[in-house]
Formats: structure tokens, sequence, C-alpha cells
């Protein structure tokens, strides 16, 4: 089996390659990579569902993440939980295919990893409810020794639990596993530039200050991996999830549905840059569907997706139907943070933010320039260069288009 870090750049996606300069660390590293900068993402184009497509190869309708966090309209937004934990994922990922073969695996901050039975290195991306304290909720959804030992010795560095400090704690406990575990597996989840574009809009000075720190914990990590004697030979893969694009105008479409005196026939559930409608009566559901179709252009909706369009997109069976919002609305179903968002994601097929990148650098990697790919090729192609076996996997394997 041959050894594999994984990189997950959050929200750096195919136009960023504009700004990485031929002299810039990673425009020197991918040249001698494996490179696709149109990994079409998943819908919703969303960090949760397309990390989890990202390791089972499989879109959100198999795998079962559909979301950042599980429809809970019943539940205060500061109150809803989100997919957490690694029994919400229905199909195998590349974390039990590599444990199945005798491998050891790590988890830095990856979505949807909590309580995962096939890591034995795992620092989960969880937070802290109302009520709940942080500290307990990392030992319960990750290893618990493993977590307190990494505090114990590195949890000083740690400047506060936000970013840009949280990937700079990720990146130190990254180096710390491959120069002492050298894991056959680690995956690793940095969130700063989707945080920073998030906050400070798409081509902020935040987001390009972000996008230079990432360069830098590439390179940590990449020097870790040669400077360790049995991670020299290892792959390091670094990706993405999404892109973003700026927004300036939120719409609350229960209230809009309400306005037009639909109240009750849809549920809402925001994606950002589109949203599920769910509706326990199908006729009610048609109803707010066909008002939609009609007038959606006066109130932010761009696209009204049927079932029939989400099916063949790979989305989750739940929703009756979904919508897109036009250039500059992001939807809002309550979340407070809504409201402050410059730039967000979570778009359908053909935006322009779709296009993510795929990197694979390593001893008898050419390097070749990828077609285009869906996002669930991508873990096969992982698993055919590690050399383990992903048989639920819905995607294609390519690396025998990459391999010397
Ligand atoms: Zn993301």
């Amino acid at each position: 089996m041959r050894k594999t870090v994984i990189i997950s750049l959050d929200a750096m996606y195919e136009k960023d390659m504009e700004a990485v300069k031929e002299d810039s660390f990673l425009g020197r590293w991918m040249k001698e990579a494996a490179v696709c900068t149109k990994v079409k993402t998943v819908f919703p184009a969303l960090t949760y569902p397309a990390h989890t497509t990202l390791v089972t190869g499989c879109d959100p309708d198999q795998h079962g993440v559909g979301q950042n966090q599980p429809f809970q309209p019943d539940k205060q937004p500061d109150m809803r939980a989100w997919y957490w934990q690694a029994s919400e994922v229905h199909r195998e990922s590349l974390f039990d295919a590599v444990k199945k073969q005798g491998g050891r695996c790590a988890s830095i901050l990856w979505p949807v990893t909590g309580k995962h039975p096939s890591l034995k290195w795992g620092f989960p991306e969880v937070v802290a409810l109302p009520g709940e304290n942080q500290v307990l909720k990392m030992l319960e959804y990750g290893t618990p020794l493993w977590v307190l030992l990494m505090e114990l010795k590195h949890g000083r560095k740690r400047v506060s639990s936000k970013e840009p400090h949280l990937s700079d704690y990720a990146v130190v406990l990254a180096e710390d596993l491959i120069r002492i575990r050298q894991p056959e597996l680690l995956a690793v989840h940095l969130v700063d530039l989707d945080d920073m574009r998030h906050h400070h809009g798409l081509n902020s000075r935040e987001a390009y200050e972000a996008m230079e720190r990432n360069q830098r914990r590439v390179e940590k990590i990449w020097q870790a991996m040669q400077d360790t004697p049995g991670m020299e030979d290892a792959l390091l893969v670094v990706l993405s999830d999404h892109g973003q694009a700026d927004v300036s105008r939120t719409v609350h479409l229960g209230d809009v549905l309400k306005a037009a005196g639909l109240e009750g026939c849809v549920q809402v559930q925001s994606n950002g840059m589109s949203a599920y409608l769910f509706g326990a009566d199908p006729e009610k559901a048609a109803q707010a569907e066909s008002w939609l179709r009609e007038n959606g252009a006066s109130c932010g909706v761009s696209h009204v997706y049927s079932r029939g369009e989400l099916d063949k997109l790979g989305c989750i069976p739940e929703p009756a139907f979904a919508v897109e919002a036009a250039p500059e609305v992001v939807f809002s179903d309550g979340l407070p943070q809504a409201k402050r968002e410059k730039a967000t994601h979570g778009f359908g097929p053909g935006h322009p933010a779709e296009n993510c990148l795929l990197m694979i650098r390593g001893r008898g990697i050419s390097p070749a320039r990828m077609d285009s790919m869906p996002m669930r090729d991508v873990a096969p192609t992982l698993a055919g260069l590690m050399g383990v076996s992903l048989p639920d996997a819905q995607g294609v394997d390519h690396s025998a288009e990459i391999v010397e």
C-alpha cells in the first residue's frame, strides 16, 4: 500500500490558479504534479457533502451527507447539529479501505469523521453547541488519548481555535504524525481560506493572505514528508471542495412563500446559493414549486430544480425540489451568519466556482494535465494509486492516466 497525505484547501478553485505564481511554492511544486483544475463539485457545493464524496467516490444520494447539517427546522439555528459522525456516511471511504488492508489512518478536521471506527488518530471537526464544552466534545468525537497527548505537547502553540490559528494547529498535528507515526493515510482539512472569503469577500486581501498561508502550510507538510524516512515516497494530494462567489442580498424564502399565501406548503433549508424545499404533502409542494417557477425571478431565484433534475445530479432524495440563487443572492432560513457573509457557495452545476483542484505528486506520478472529472472520480483514483480497494465507489479510477 502506498502512503498518502491529502490536504484539502477549502474554497480554493480553478480561478485561484491565476494567483498561484510560477515562483510561488505551489506554482513550482505543481509543475511536477499530475493536475486537474476542473474537478466538478457536488450538488449543492457545500463542504460536508463534497468532502464525503472526496473520500467515498459516491454522490450525496449514495453517501447520505446532502448538507453540512441535517434538516432540523424545529431547532433554533445555534442549536442545530452538523453531520459530525462517521456513522452518518452510508458508504465505505478511503479510511475504511486502508484499515481493511492493515493500514493506519489519521484525520485532522476532515468533515464527518467523528467517532470513526477506521481512524487510529482523529482530531475531529466538531463545534460545541450552547451548553456543551468544546474540549469534552473533541475528546468524545476524536481519539481521546492522542488528542490529549497532542494538547500537552503542542497545545501552547495554538493561538486560538479560530482561523487562521486552527489551520496552523492542524499543520502542527500533521507534521507530528508524519515525522513520528508515518500513517498510511493522513487527511487534513484547512478552512482558513473559506473562512476569510465568507467574512471578507471572494477576492479580498484577507483571502489572498489566506492563500499565501495555505501555500506555506503545504510546503511545511511536503518538507516534513521529504525529511522523514518512510514518507519520502508517499503521495501528497492537494485538493479542494468548491469555490465561492460574492453575495450582497439575502432572501428569506420562507417569508417570500408566506407573503404569496403558500405558508406551510414547503419548508426551506438554505444551502447558501441554493435551497432545498421539503414538503410532506406532494400537492402542496407542487403548488409552491409552480409558484416559484412563475415568480422566482422577482425574489432572487434563477432556477427551479425539479425532483427529476435532482436525481440526475446525485442529490439526496428528501427534498421535493430545490432552487438556485440569482447572482449576488444568498438564501436564508434563519441562520444569523447569512447576513454577515460577503461571499458564499452552495450553488449548482455550471457555476464558475464549481471547478475544484486536484494535484497529486510523488515518485512515479507523471506531471499530466487531466481533463475535467466529477468529484466522485477522486477517491477511486486515489485508491488506484494507493493500491487499496474501494468497491462502493461510483466514480472512475483515472490512476492509469497519471502513472509514469
Ligand atoms: Zn468548503
